[in-house]
């Protein structure tokens, strides 16, 4: 099995495998209760929140989706940029919700001065954010777009941190993001099925408001239990005991250790590319640093070299999502990656193309 640098899912760690084989226990009582506790002041100090995160059985997609069914109640603006983004959209149109979108091309970034322009369009309640569109390798201007959205009275801001959190700093309270998500088989580099996030207190009661918010992704039965740290519904605890593990491995590390060792990862890659003759596919100062994207280059053989990289070291990257599926490729450098483990993937990768 190769080892994995694609944008996730990602390499866990035996340690956290390890932690994640503990007996289990019930869900209902002090032993569960404290597990759950002890994951909030990491989670809070990456969110940049006094906010409690609540725990979702769900991939991130599960907490993208309640966060429309729990928060629209007029209209929904999607900001689109990508594979992810894009399909936001699709899914509030899906709800059939009324929804519009700031659509710009794959590999750009979301301008606040645009969010400007379409909010005051007027009619809307709701915004949504990608901050690191994962499909192409652009981070977005969370702080400019959040400033923009807060000028709007009524106006709630939800964020996709999935594969930004925890790689860079998120001031969710400092910039009033309504909902802060994240998946945990991305930079948390947890298997996948649990989903972390906040809500503000301006979220809660909207979605106190919100008819039919049904049971298992209401936001309101989640601050119910998160009160007594505890979930709704029977969750993954074993997931659980892996994201106490790795948050007390962030802890150890230090919060600001681990966003420079991301942007020190993340530099190499930028840099073999460099070397190598790849362009990213995002623009200068819009780069993600939790993931590279590239361009293919025309006559280059991307998927034997992403193949060989494959058999020959037994590391794998991602040849590109969606519709450029082909015309890009992905690195991660996400989690447990360090200088020596990247360079072990740069060696492997220069020695493929010779
Ligand atoms: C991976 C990803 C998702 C989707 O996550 P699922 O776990 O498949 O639901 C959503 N947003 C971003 C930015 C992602 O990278």
């Amino acid at each position: 099995m190769a080892k994995l640098f694609i944008p996730g899912p990602i390499d866990v760690s035996k340690e956290t495998f390890a932690a994640m084989s503990r007996p289990m226990i019930g869900h209902r009582g002090s032993e569960f209760e404290a597990l759950y506790a002890s994951t909030q002041p990491v989670l809070q100090e990456l969110g940049g929140t006094t906010r409690p995160f609540f725990l979702s059985t769900s991939s991130a997609w599960g907490i993208m989706e309640a966060s429309l069914k729990n928060l629209c109640a007029k209209k929904v603006l999607t900001l689109c940029c990508g594979a992810f983004s894009d399909k936001w959209f699709s899914v509030a149109k899906s709800m059939g919700l009324a929804a519009d979108k700031i659509q710009v091309e794959w590999g750009e970034a979301i301008s606040p001065e645009a969010v400007r322009a379409k909010l005051e369009e007027g009619g809307f309640d709701l915004v949504t954010l990608i901050h690191n569109e994962t499909s192409t390798g652009v981070m977005n201007d969370v702080a400019g777009i959040a400033k923009v959205v807060k000028s709007f009275p009524g106006v709630l801001f939800v964020v996709d941190a999935v594969s930004s959190f925890s790689a860079v700093p998120i001031a969710m309270d400092e910039l009033g993001i309504d909902v802060l998500l994240a998946g945990v088989q991305k930079a948390l580099a947890l298997p996948p099925g649990l989903t972390v996030f906040a809500c503000s207190q301006d979220a809660l009661e909207r979605a106190e408001g919100m008819p039919n918010r049904g049971y298992y992704f209401d936001f309101i039965e989640f601050a119910k239990n998160a009160a007594q740290n505890n979930t709704p519904s029977t969750p993954a605890i074993s997931l659980i005991f892996g994201l106490q593990h790795i948050l007390g491995v962030i802890a150890a590390e230090g919060v600001k250790n681990r966003y420079a060792r991301h942007a020190a990862n993340n530099a190499m890659i930028h840099e073999w590319g460099k070397r190598r003759g790849f362009k990213n596919f995002a623009p200068e100062g819009r780069q993600s640093v939790s993931l590279t994207c590239f361009h293919t280059p025309a006559g280059f053989n991307q998927s034997a070299f992403i193949k060989t990289l494959n058999s020959k070291h037994g590391f794998a990257i991602n040849g590109g999502y969606g519709k450029i599926k082909g015309l890009t490729f992905r690195i991660s450098n996400m989690g447990n990656e360090t200088p020596a483990t990247m360079q072990e993937l740069i060696d492997a990768m220069d020695d493929v193309l010779g």
